[in-house]
Formats: C-alpha cells, sequence, structure tokens
C-alpha cells in the first residue's frame, strides 16, 4: 500500500454486497485508500488487497461506530470521505409496522449516518477538508405507500445532511446526497420479505394492497440500474471540484423526481391510488 499522504482515504459503511461494495471496489481501483466497513468482517475479508482494508461495523452499535473511526485513524491518521451507504427497506402498512420495526430503520438508515458524521468531523475540520455521501434514495423525496417508514428515515436523512451541508461548509467539509432509483442488489428482496411478513403473518386488512405493490415493484425492475452506475456517481460527487448539494444517481430516479416533485399532493395520491387500487 502506498501510504503518501497524497493517497485519500475513504470509509464506506455497508460494503458486503451491493453499491457499497461496488463503490469499494471502483474507489480503489481510482488510487483510494478504501475502509470497507460491514456488520460481518467474514462478508468483506474477501475485499481485502492492497488498497481495500476490510473493518467490521455496525451503524446502530456506538462502540463499534467508535472504535472504526479510530482504528482508521490509528492505521492512516486522515479520512477523506466517508460514504454513508449502509441502509434497508422497512416495508409495511404505517398502521401495522412495529415501533421496533420503526426504530431499527431510523437508527440504521438515519441516526446512523448522522453518528458517523459527528464521528469524522473532527479529523475533517482539522484537515479543513472532507467529504461526506450520503447515499440516499428518489424515496427520501416523494413517498410510496407501505414503504413510509423507509421514505420517512431518509427524508430524515434529507434534511440532515441539507443542514449539515451549510453548517460544515466554512470548515472545508462538504455533505453530499446520492439519490438511486432502483438499483438490481439484495435491497428489494430485503423489502419484499418485509412486506411478505406482513402479507402472510398478519391478518391484514392492507394485504390486498401490498401484493399490489410487489406486483408494480417486479413490473418496474427492468428500468432498475447496477450498483456500479450509483459508484461512479459516489465518485463523481468525491471528486468533482465544486459538488453539488445531490446527485440524482439513475435514470429511473430522474424521471420519477421530474414528474412526481412537479405534481400536487392531490395528484400524487391519485396516481399512487390508481396503481395499488387504494380507492376510498
Ligand atoms: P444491499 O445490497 O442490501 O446493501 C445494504 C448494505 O447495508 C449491506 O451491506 C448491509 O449489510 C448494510 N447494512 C444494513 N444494516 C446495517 C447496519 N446496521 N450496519 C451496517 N451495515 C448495515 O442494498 P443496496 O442497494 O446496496 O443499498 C445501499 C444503500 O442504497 C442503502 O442506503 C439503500 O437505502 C440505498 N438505495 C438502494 C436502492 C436499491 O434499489 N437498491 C435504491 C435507492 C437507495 P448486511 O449484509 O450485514 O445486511
Amino acid at each position: 500500500m502506498d501510504e503518501s499522504s497524497n493517497t485519500p482515504v475513504a470509509l464506506i459503511t455497508g460494503c458486503s454486497t451491493g453499491i457499497g461494495r461496488a463503490t469499494a471496489h471502483l474507489l480503489a481501483k481510482k488510487g483510494w485508500h478504501v475502509f470497507a466497513s460491514a456488520r460481518q468482517l467474514g462478508t468483506v475479508t474477501n475485499l481485502s488487497s492492497g488498497r481495500i482494508t476490510p473493518l467490521c461495523l455496525d451503524v446502530t452499535d456506538e462502540a463499534s461506530m467508535a472504535t472504526s473511526v479510530q482504528e482508521v485513524l490509528a492505521k492512516v491518521g486522515r479520512i477523506n470521505a466517508l460514504v454513508n451507504n449502509a441502509g434497508y427497506a422497512q416495508a409495511g402498512p404505517m398502521e401495522e409496522v412495529s415501533m421496533d420495526e420503526v426504530r431499527r430503520q431510523f437508527e440504521t438508515n438515519a441516526f446512523g449516518a448522522l453518528r458517523m458524521t459527528q464521528l469524522v468531523m473532527p479529523t475533517m475540520r482539522a484537515q479543513g477538508t472532507g467529504r461526506i455521501i450520503n447515499v440516499s434514495t428518489m424515496g427520501g423525496r416523494v413517498v410510496i405507500p407501505f414503504i413510509g417508514t423507509y421514505n420517512a428515515s431518509k427524508f430524515a436523512l434529507e434534511a440532515m445532511s441539507d443542514a449539515l451541508r451549510m453548517e460544515t461548509r466554512p470548515f472545508g467539509v462538504r455533505v453530499i446526497l446520492v439519490e438511486p432509483g432502483g438499483v438490481r442488489t439484495n435491497f428489494n428482496a430485503a423489502a419484499n420479505q418485509n412486506a411478505q411478513q406482513h402479507t402472510t403473518n398478519i391478518k391484514s386488512p392492507y394485504n390486498r394492497f401490498l401484493v399490489s405493490l410487489m406486483r408494480f415493484t417486479g413490473q418496474i425492475e427492468g428500468m432498475s440500474s447496477t450498483p456500479e452506475t450509483v459508484a461512479k456517481v459516489i465518485l463523481r460527487a468525491l471528486t468533482t471540484r465544486n459538488p453539488r448539494a445531490r446527485y440524482i444517481a439513475t435514470p429511473d430516479a430522474r424521471i420519477m423526481l421530474a414528474v412526481m416533485l412537479r405534481m400536487s399532493d392531490r395528484m400524487r395520491d391519485a396516481v399512487w391510488s390508481r396503481m395499488l387500487g387504494l380507492k376510498a
């Protein structure tokens, strides 16, 4: 490993699969020293190379987060980029998701990202430079019924990023949102598993709508992008001279946001009610 102080250092959460893993590969290929973290070290040890150091990190565990940042600093003494990527989608009607499910969703998708940011900020401020990428979603700006818990956690992430972007700028730190649409990773299978638990375990009055939602997400799966596409957008956000506040990372998200954000609430409700059969 070339440990010259010119080698930029990135810490990425959620590298066991998907976008995190693709980003670790891409940054390493582009000459970064990547600390690729995951909840289970065994899922990232095979990434280990001259440029990638595996790390055990659970973003819902304070000690794990603090130790990981300390480990990076002990090894290389700096952090140029933090990529808050770890996340998952909790599906289910808002009436039925358990409060434990809601708390776990926020701990992972929103509070974990904020805590990681708090932990790297003193170092980035001392360096006078640093970038923090928060991997959000188009669902961080428009809500889809029956994944409202996920949407809420990503809306929170977006709000925190907007505040952080303004607050950290005077210290040379840039906070940037990356918003993918559909991406072919383990993410959908995990979300569907959540939804299925609701359709099968609970004698729910919402069941038929959930089935419609799962059918709809299956139908649009063909439009989804690869994790490598999102990794490229993350690299751009990390390296461009003057990064934007947010990058919409996939074509479907660009279309969806362009259309949905122009609609009135009434129109958006009508679209979903038609698609999922949510008639009064
Ligand atoms: P993925 O393949 O399921 O990867 C998610 C990663 O997050 C996994 O490494 C997972 O680790 C990790 N993770 C979950 N909970 C964690 C925790 N408590 N601590 C640390 N890591 C944790 O899905 P992905 O598509 O790459 O998702 C990455 C990000 O992209 C997420 O924030 C997601 O919201 C966002 N996103 C995805 C899509 C999509 O369609 N795929 C669309 C928009 C946004 P384990 O293997 O240990 O579970």
